[in-house]
């Protein structure tokens, strides 16, 4: 790279936002389609003002630049070999406008996030890609991504008001603002007479404008967008539509106004399963006939009846197990159907359908048209609709999951290519019948065809090796092959959603005609004259470039087999971690490096993502295998140790947005464990601290006192800068958040606590103490129901902070509440020496973290008489482990337990404190985090459940050692909690309480304070 380019640069952008070393630029160049280009600089933006300082400097260098938002282009247009421009998570502003019929949004914003802001006026951000839960607002804009329901006349260029947008030059020009526009009529007449030019000229040309008009009356984003050209006559609405579908080669898009559509309350879906594929496309064809009541317009945009028809062929049905299709598979074996020979399935096609109305009985009267309509097409089973959102997720559910179960069984090291194109939709039946042909005739056997029928915009899944030559050149002539069918069968689109990127540029000419892409270079070179803006998208001269800098999908190979295994300790050996672990790390071999991951990944954007992990792990071990670049090895090697290994907060939340469920932390634990057997010195700690547990908590209390006495003594102020100089020097780091030790209870309290004893009125017992000593009948110790307690190992040493502000630690604080709804407790015998081996998984010591949960496992069972009582922990990421590995016990963080079992026995009596809630990362993968939301709002009016907080990456006890960690997972947080007023935020996890409490100011705690404070045992037992 450029030193004096580099220099300049960092003269304007802080250094710690621009990444020149190997990792980061690998890392952050990766994007979802299967090209690989690695950036000489990332720079992470943070404004305008700083991305028209980087454009200039680029221009005067003369280097080139791509844009990037959240990098899941699947063509090849977000990646770059020269400097790469991030513009995501420092993007996220918003604002809506009148009656939010329009919003104005930033380019970081994700797509899903726009509707969750727009889903209370019941209005929704057209645009739809199935990537909505990632793709951002930028890249969605300027790819014109489309889904299953926008079709073309709903999509980003028909929604699009206006644009602010940052030239090649470095000029700001806002379309929507009359200052603007006129300040940019002055200082670029000649811009705009060019546009002014451009348009007049294509206008003349009557058969030119019409093939426009005609290509972008289906979906199409092969080249640049020419309908505003045709379709507006200012120059600067021109301008801003022609940014949408440009792929970052014009200008950079800082700021969008798109208008919004109201939401249908009335929905009803249809799988509806057709003999033939073709008399499938017949019927789309017919249903797009069925014209809707003019309120329609208002709503979608358009007045049809069918909102979406999405097909799904023979293989994509099968490869999701559809219960329907093996049900036909099954009849066609047994010679049920006529003219069908057994074996032979390729018939059977679903279209799933989908109506939407404003009142019921439109919606009624929808159905029965689309029904009648339906009825002159041979069905396998007759066509239901379901208005039932549990049954027609279901449908939704067999279509989105195509994607996931194809990718997923492809063989590793091949790559997933997910091809876009789009037929004019009266040539449907016999264009699908054909492409489906042609694949098959490639050889590509497992390739399934699905897709927006009712567009004429189908995708075909290929799983495709580029190992060899011979498999490019399969793929090459297939390629080929599909234009030449698209292009001079139908005059179709090669490219209906996913842009045109590096994939379509050689055939942009070939699919619009040599006058049309004239137009488009024009345009391009008015926007762009020194051709630095994403060079080799949508324009490449190479004819080639489409089977070249094909990414490496290696396989990730390690020494499992010098992973110990200590799963026999457990009663169920075959829930090892070991090799649960292993299992995961295999199944990463999977990736498709789409991204989807990014969006709950906390440590994206502080250090590496989880798409960045497996992507630098996919090249070391390629490095390792081949031996092709030692100096590189070791250098990707040791920077991951920081960016990758110990910034992961292992919290596994990328899994919960990743197609093929991929936990990258296991990935993380792995290469602990890996690393933990080169150094034998933290495994004899490890082994050493196992077998001393009860002493090391003992201890733990006496350091934790000190620290408490050194506070009260040095004071906040002082206490946190020396604690900061002591972490700098690696030791953890102290703030004021930290608890006190965890007061001992006594040895009777801990082997059966007797019920009665707690019922004696004390100050948690807070509604009173007449109501406290209205004992429920319930209460006598015979009749009392048993919960086994096993408060955990952090909750038994750590006590509440000095913010805190409670009488009672968290162990006193359950006791009291269970009994005071009858429950008698149950410690397991030898706590003290207890763990559920959290703390050892963590680090990469698997085997002792399954010897911990075994013993562990031992006394819960003994405990709970073998299985007869429910389990209680009071720390959910330790609950979490211990449902992984335990599974002949019912088991309970706090909310659950309570709704499950307290709720009956209770009365609640809300208060209006304004409170936080923390949903854990291991609440939301439990799937339990809306037992804890039910449950704060029974005891509290006013509950907050901030937004843009996911995991708060204290990540056990990483908080203490890399602090930084927890502060990037919760730098939203503070500001929303001011906003609100809020005085104290609840949760279930006290380690991650410790994090939030540092990074907030307000103390957090354990739900049960909260349940414990407003209730009292229920009058009239149930
Ligand atoms: C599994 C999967 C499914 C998908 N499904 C669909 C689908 O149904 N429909 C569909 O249309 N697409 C789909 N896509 C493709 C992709 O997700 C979309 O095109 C998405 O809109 C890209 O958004 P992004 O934020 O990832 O943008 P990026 O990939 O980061 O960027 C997209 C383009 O915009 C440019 N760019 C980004 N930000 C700016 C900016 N601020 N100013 C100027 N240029 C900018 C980039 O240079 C690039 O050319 C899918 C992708 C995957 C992996
Ligand atoms: S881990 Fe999953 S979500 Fe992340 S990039 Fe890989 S396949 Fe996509
Ligand atoms: S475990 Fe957490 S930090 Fe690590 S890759 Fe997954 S989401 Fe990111």
């Amino acid at each position: 790279m450029n030193n004096v380019f580099l220099s300049e640069l960092k003269q304007v952008i802080p250094t710690d936002r621009i990444y020149t070393d190997e990792l980061r630029t690998l890392g952050w160049g990766t994007d979802a389609s299967f090209y690989r280009q690695i950036p000489k600089v990332v720079i992470r933006s943070d404004g305008e003002e700083e991305i028209s300082r980087i454009v200039k400097l680029c221009s005067k260098h003369h280097l080139s630049y791509t844009f990037r938002a959240a990098g899941t282009s699947l063509s090849g247009q977000s990646c770059t070999e020269s400097v790469l421009i991030v513009a995501g998570k420092h993007w996220e502003k918003y604002e809506l406008g009148a009656n939010q019929e329009t919003i104005k949004l930033q380019p970081g914003i994700v797509g899903s996030r726009v509707n969750e802001i727009l889903k209370p006026y019941g209005r929704v951000f057209p645009p739809d890609p199935a990537s909505i839960g990632s793709a951002m607002v930028g890249g969605i804009v300027v790819n014109n991504a489309s889904g299953m329901n926008c079709g073309v006349h709903a999509n980003s260029d028909r929604m699009l008001v206006s644009a602010r947008l940052i030239l090649a030059d470095g000029t700001i020009l806002d379309t929507g603002d009359e200052q603007s526009r006129k300040a940019f009529q002055q200082s670029h007449p000649e811009f705009i007479s060019k546009i002014e030019a451009l348009r007049d000229r294509i206008r003349a040309d009557e058969e030119l404008r019409t093939r426009i008009l005609n290509k972008y009356s289906i979906k199409n984003v092969t080249g640049l967008n020419l309908r505003p050209l045709v379709a507006y006559d200012d120059p600067f609405d021109i301008i801003a539509h022609s940014i949408v579908g440009s792929e970052g080669t014009l200008a950079f898009l800082s700021e969008v106004t798109m208008r919004t559509l109201k939401d249908y309350p009335f929905k009803a879906s249809a799988m509806v399963y057709f003999m033939t594929m073709c008399e499938s496309c017949e019927a789309v064809v017919a249903m797009k006939k069925l014209k809707a009541g003019s309120e329609d317009l208002q709503m979608s945009a358009e007045q049809l009846m069918v909102k979406s028809a999405e097909m799904l062929d023979y293989k994509s049905l099968s490869s999701v197990d559809d219960p329907v299709f093996l049900q036909y598979k099954k009849d066609v074996d047994d010679g049920k159907i006529a003219g069908v020979e057994p074996g032979d399935y390729h018939n059977l096609t679903a279209i799933l359908t989908e109506t939407k109305a404003t009142t019921h009985e439109q919606l009624l009267e929808k159905i029965a048209r689309i029904k009648e309509c339906l009825s002159q097409f041979r069905l396998y089973i007759e066509a239901d609709f379901t208005e039932d959102p549990a049954v027609y997720g279901k449908y939704w559910a067999i279509r989105s999951g195509i994607f996931p179960s194809v990718g997923g069984t492809r063989p590793v090291g091949t790559s997933c290519l997910i091809e876009d194109v789009a037929f004019p939709i009266e040539s449907l039946p016999e264009a699908t019948v054909r492409l489906q042909k042609l694949i098959a005739d490639h050889g590509y056997d497992d390739a399934c065809i699905y897709g927006h029928a009712f567009e004429g915009n189908y995708h075909f899944i290929l799983n495709q090796s580029f190992a060899d030559e011979h498999e490019v050149a399969r793929y090459a002539e297939m390629m080929r092959d599909v234009a030449k069918l698209v292009v001079e069968g139908y005059d179709g689109s090669l490219k209906a959603e996913h842009g045109t990127g590096r994939n379509m540029a050689p055939f942009v000419k070939y699919e619009w005609g040599e006058k049309a892409y004239e137009a488009m270079r024009e345009l391009k070179q008015i926007f762009d004259p020194e051709g630095l803006l994403n060079p080799g998208v949508i324009f490449n001269d190479d004819p080639d470039c489409f089977i070249k800098c094909l990414k490496p999908l290696p396989v990730l190979s390690y020494d499992f087999d010098s992973i110990p295994d200590g799963g026999h300790y457990l009663m169920d050996p075959s829930l090892s971690t070991a090799k649960e672990t292993i299992e995961q790390v295999k199944r990463a071999n999977k990736c498709i490096e789409c991204g989807f991951c990014e969006v709950n990944c906390m440590s994206c954007g502080l250090t590496l993502s989880s798409r960045m992990r497996i992507a630098v792990q996919r090249e070391i071990c390629e490095l390792e295998e081949t031996g092709a670049n030692p100096d590189r090895l070791a250098t990707l090697r040791r920077q991951y140790k920081y960016y990758g290994d110990q910034t992961c907060a292992t919290d596994g939340l990328c899994s919960t947005s990743c197609p093929m469920k991929i936990n990258t932390g296991e990935l993380t634990h792995l290469i602990r464990q890996l690393d933990m057997n080169r150094s034998k010195t933290g495994y004899q700690l490890g082994e050493f601290a196992a077998n001393h547990l009860a002493g090391i908590k003992s201890g733990l209390r006496v350091v934790l006192d000190v620290a408490h006495l050194a506070h009260v003594t040095l004071g906040p102020t002082l206490m946190t800068s020396v604690c900061r100089g002591m972490n700098k020097m690696g030791l953890p780091l102290w703030t004021t958040a930290m608890p006190k030790k965890k007061r001992q209870p006594k040895k009777s309290d801990l082997t059966q606590f007797i019920i009665e004893k707690s019922l004696t009125p004390t100050p948690s017992n807070r509604r009173g103490s007449a109501e406290a000593e209205a004992s429920p009948s319930w209460g006598r110790m015979e009749e009392a129901p048993k919960v086994v307690y096993f408060p955990s190992c952090i909750n038994q040493t750590m006590g509440q902070s000095k913010h805190g502000g409670k009488i009672h630690d968290l162990v006193d604080e359950v006791i009291q509440l269970m009994a005071k709804a009858g429950y008698e407790v149950i410690f397991p015998e030898g706590m003290e020496r207890m763990c559920c081996g959290q703390i050892w998984e963590s680090k990469g010591m698997l085997d002792i973290a399954d010897r911990k949960s075994a013993e562990l496992e031992e006394a819960l069972w003994k405990a709970s008489e073998e299985g007869r009582h429910p389990v209680l922990c009071a720390q959910s990421p330790c609950l979490h482990r211990m449902k992984k590995v335990m599974h002949k016990m019912q088991l309970y963080e706090p909310a659950e337990f309570i709704m499950k079992y307290l709720v009956p026995r209770l009365d609640f009596h809300p208060i209006d404190r304004h409170i936080a809630l923390h949903l854990t990362c291991s609440t939301r993968e439990m799937g339990v985090a809306d037992n804890l939301i039910t449950l704060a709002k029974m005891c509290s009016n006013n509950v907050f459940l901030p937004e843009g907080v996911g995991c708060c990456g204290f990540a056990g006890d990483r908080g203490f050692t890399f602090p930084e960690l927890n502060k990037y997972g919760l730098r939203k947080l503070r500001p929303q909690i001011e906003a609100n007023h809020i005085e104290v935020g609840y949760s279930n996890s006290r380690t991650c309480e410790i994090g939030l409490e540092t990074n907030t100011g307000i103390p957090y705690m354990s739900i049960v304070y909260l349940v414990n404070e407003c209730t009292t045992p229920k009058k009239e037992p149930q």
